[in-house]
């Protein structure tokens, strides 16, 4: 009863309902679009309050569609609401919500992927990184081919903080494929914990909020959907350039049911791979044995250490890259097969 309350901050004057919006603009789905509409809007104001409290907030929805989820934004008394949206048949629809809250809503045609969010807010709602976080917000129900790829490029800004992370530990609040949900949250150990678990989980406070049943939207997707937050930690667990972690994390998860060693290895030539990987998983205490599910972030913080020594000490060594080692390898083999077959000719 209270969290309805609290979302009651600014009332809409009244509007035709988001289905009468779908029917009145046409906005037919676009299966290429992979476009699910919310509209229900107790799930939308749900939502809405996995974020917190929006009042007076600046928030940026990403991907408004017919703007039900941007209805129940506005409800919970957000001042300044930025909504970026790809496709330009549902600009109209958000310009009649824009009419309904007058100076509270901005409209951006674009492709969030590749906006520029440090330019849509005012620099005075700037946070240092250690304060509380910014009264700034990114909420979203996004197509799953566009929430995975952005989560990972907000991760990324996030430990450079750059984007909308340049305003301070900015929020976010969206929806993934319930799979992909549970391993953003995965712990240690368990089945689901995968590279997304470790790279969330290193930057961020990561909560799978609840889930929302394929049915629920329209047109019905043919998976569960799950609400994720993140706030960004005030001290990342890991202290190490970012693609460095993630190189450490992908190579230790290419090989998901071999003993962790196996993936560790990759990252070194293999004129040294023996020893340099006995004396990565050596100065970083970690059992070699342990499969790569089973490494707590506080492992992958002394192997990211460890690694980033023996890069300082093995110049190249960061650029090594064992496919690249591979294709060479294959075609030396396939000149010296030609050049045989040349002069056996
Ligand atoms: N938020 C609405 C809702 O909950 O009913 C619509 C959700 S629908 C799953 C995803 C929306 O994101 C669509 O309106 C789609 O056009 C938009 N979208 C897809 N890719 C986008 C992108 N790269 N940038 C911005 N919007 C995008």
């Amino acid at each position: 009863m209270a969290a309805t309350q609290k979302l009651a901050c600014f009332r809409l004057p009244p509007l035709p309902t988001i289905k009468e919006i779908i029917k009145l603009y046409n906005l037919r789905a676009e299966k290429q679009l992979s476009q699910n509409f919310l509209l229900d809007m107790r799930l939308t104001d749900k939502i809405v309050r996995q974020a917190g409290n929006l009042k007076d907030a600046h928030v940026c929805e990403v991907g408004p569609g017919p703007g039900g989820l941007t209805r129940s934004i506005l409800k919970a008394g957000a001042a300044d609401v930025l909504v970026v949206e790809k496709d330009t048949r549902f600009i109209p629809g958000l310009q009649l919500l824009s009419e309904a809250a007058p100076g509270k809503m901005r409209i951006a045609h674009g492709d969030i992927l590749t906006y520029r969010l440090e330019r849509g807010f005012p620099a005075h709602i700037a946070q240092t990184w250690e304060d509380v976080p910014p009264n700034l917000h990114i909420i979203g129900n996004l197509p799953f081919s566009v929430s995975t790829p952005l989560i990972i490029k907000w991760l990324e800004q996030m430990s450079n903080r750059t984007g909308c992370f340049m305003f301070g530990r900015t929020r976010l609040t969206l929806t993934f494929q319930k799979e992909v949900a549970e391993r953003l949250t995965a712990s240690t150990g368990s089945r689901q914990r995968s590279r997304l678990s470790v790279m969330a989980q290193y930057l961020c406070t990561v909560k799978n909020c609840f889930t929302i049943p394929g049915c629920a939207f329209v047109p019905k997707p043919n998976v569960d959907v799950g609400v994720v937050h993140f706030t960004p930690l005030a001290q990342p667990q890991i202290q190490q350039p970012f693609k460095l972690v993630e190189r450490i994390v992908k190579n230790t998860f290419q090989f998901r049911r071999k003993h962790c060693r196996r993936g560790l290895e990759m990252l070194f030539p293999e004129s040294r791979r023996q020893e340099l990987t006995e004396e990565l998983l050596r100065s970083a205490d970690v059992d070699p044995t342990l499969r790569p599910t089973e490494i707590s972030i506080s492992e992958f913080r002394a192997l990211a250490n460890a690694y980033s020594k023996l890069c300082e000490e093995n110049q190249g060594l960061i650029d090594y890259d064992f496919r690249e080692e591979l294709k060479l390898r294959h075609q030396a083999k396939r000149q010296l097969e030609n050049n045989r077959k040349g002069l056996n000719l």
